[in-house]
């Protein structure tokens, strides 16, 4: 059984449980799911790629 854990979303910002986990930073269901449906030529798109690559950048750096 998994436990049901809450995570805040590096996307949204909203604290869900259900969703995935790229690079130890948590992405929600719905932004996922956003971000597999949006097109790149979509402004939402570019700012999904900027949040991802904070995972990728450490602040503390
Ligand atoms: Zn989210």
């Amino acid at each position: 059984m998994e436990e049901l854990t809450e995570h805040v979303c590096i996307i949204c910002n909203q604290t869900k449980t259900e969703g995935i986990t790229i690079v130890s930073q948590f992405v929600c269901e719905e932004c996922e799911s956003e971000i597999v449906h949006t097109s790149a030529e979509d402004a939402k798109y570019h700012f999904f790629i900027r949040q991802l690559k904070q995972i990728a950048m450490p602040k503390n750096a």
